[in-house]
């Protein structure tokens, strides 16, 4: 084990996005190469907005990418105590006080203040204030110096520097008690150890802040990597209008973890001119360092062709076992076969997705074979029905369905009926699939198995019109 504490941190309002998802996977692949300790931190502190539903998400999109941390998940809504006695911790030193400004005071004064121009934060007219009077209040952070200024060397943003009049006297407990964002972060990043925050780059404006929190009580101050924010293809900001956000989304649609691993990784992350790394890969040659400072570029065309290349990689037993729900979903009984392996198999090359490997699968376990018009009239009609009676004759009498034994089969009705291979092989081809792309013709022989392909060809002889 390794010094290195670093730690994952979503707020539980709502499914884990592309954004966290990296953000979580830069964390774990720097935990493990460097044989450091992963820490999983759940921030419910706002209780209005977080929701068990949200973490169940969390955790099962964690679970998928195969992200597991070394200690968590830590419930923050389990360590209310530890942050009021913080809290009391640092009105006992005059670090904080509390304010009785209400939300219409406050209103006024930030109207006032953009209107002569200035930047609006609290003028801190409660800071002097001793009484204490029977009314709501929250309790703020009394900002140290106005005059100075506080500054850290971002790991992937360089130096950063924030005058301290930039900033003003955060409030760190709400009315209702609850202790805010910016004061449980510190609290929890330094009693937790962790000695390097990797996130988003929507938080560099905290940190000065947070930099002030942890020197006012009394803890080290960790490094900070802030990771660039994920765009779309116009440059804006990742939304929804750029295709979904949700990583579990992606599952559903049928993309496999490593792929989005994979895609997820080169959101800012470069080795080269590499783009295909296996997660031991990434694990060796991760760094903080080789994170780019731009924004990453959302490119769907790329996580699908990432996608279709682990696909047409993968082990087809695993494949297999991951196409099922989706078999499943589409009311595929797969159960009576062909052997799904061997159907995997014959699909890994044309699927750039589980979903796209199911709807190709379907034909193979159908019932009645549904023919579209195009196949129909192209060969399931009454000038083919001595070549369906001949392909049945020979193809009942064979016995071992492998090419070595199907190719004399088939040859023996191209010599019978004097006809080229393309001739035989594509109205039988269409008789079996029902004009579903598929692998070749013996593989699909093969995987159907003799009492199917005898089944398909009855039923085309049954369905032949005239030409
Ligand atoms: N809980 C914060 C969020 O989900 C992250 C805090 C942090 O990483 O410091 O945005």
């Amino acid at each position: 084990m390794s010094e290195l504490r670093v730690r994952f941190a979503p707020s539980p309002t709502g499914y884990l996005h592309i954004g966290g998802a990296r953000t979580a996977l830069f964390n774990y692949l720097l935990a493990r190469k460097e044989q450091g300790t992963f820490v999983l931190r759940i921030e419910d502190t706002d209780v209005e907005r977080s929701t068990q539903e949200s973490v169940d998400a969390i955790l099962d999109a964690m679970t998928w990418l195969g992200l597991s941390c070394d200690e968590g998940p830590i419930y923050q809504s389990d360590r209310f105590d530890l942050y009021r006695q913080k809290v009391q911790l640092l009105l006992d030193k005059g670090l904080a006080y509390r304010c009785y400004c209400s939300a219409e005071e406050l209103d006024a004064k930030r109207e006032v203040a953009l209107q002569e121009g200035r930047k609006p934060k609290y003028d801190g007219s409660c800071r002097a204030r001793n009484d204490q009077p029977d009314a709501p209040y929250v309790v703020r952070f009394k900002l140290p110096d106005p005059d100075g200024e506080v500054s850290f060397n971002d790991r992937i943003k360089g130096v950063i520097r924030v005058r301290n009049e930039e900033l003003d006297d955060l409030i760190i407990q709400r009315t209702d008690g609850t202790p805010t964002y910016n004061f449980v972060v510190v609290i929890d990043d330094a009693e937790m150890g962790i000695n390097l925050v990797i996130r988003g780059d929507d938080h560099i404006n905290n940190t000065p802040r947070q930099i002030h929190l942890y020197r006012a009580l009394g803890y080290e101050v960790p490094e900070f990597a802030h990771v660039p924010m994920i765009l779309g293809d116009d440059k804006k900001r990742l939304s929804k209008r750029h295709g979904a956000t949700s990583v579990m989304a992606y599952q559903e649609q049928g993309y496999l973890p490593e792929a989005m691993i994979n895609y997820l990784v080169r959101l800012g992350w470069s080795h080269g001119d590499e783009e295909i790394f296996s997660l031991d890969e990434l694990i060796e040659k991760f760094s903080i360092e080789a994170v780019g400072r731009s924004a990453g570029v959302f490119n769907p065309d790329k996580l699908l062709w990432l996608n279709s290349h682990y696909i047409k990689n993968g082990d087809p037993q695993r494949l297999a076992g991951l196409l099922e729900p989706f078999l499943v979903k589409k009311g595929i009984d797969f159960t009576a076969g062909p052997d799904l392996v061997a159907v995997v198999k014959g699909l890994q090359e044309r699927s750039a997705t589980l979903v796209q490997m199911a709807d190709g699968a379907s034909f193979y376990f159908a019932e009645t074979l549904e023919f579209d018009d195009k196949t129909r009239r192209k060969f399931l009609t009454e000038d083919n029905r001595r070549l369906f009676s001949e392909l049945k004759t020979a193809l009942e009498s064979c016995d071992l369905y492998d090419e070595t034994h199907l190719e004399p089969a088939l040859k023996s009705v191209l010599q019978k009926m004097d006809l080229k291979f393309g001739k035989v092989a594509q109205p039988l081809r269409a008789a079996l699939t029902g004009g579903a792309p598929s692998p070749g013709i013996y593989e699909l022989l093969e995987v159907l198995g003799k009492e199917r392909v005898i089944n398909r060809i009855e039923s085309a002889l049954n369905q032949l019109t005239a030409p």
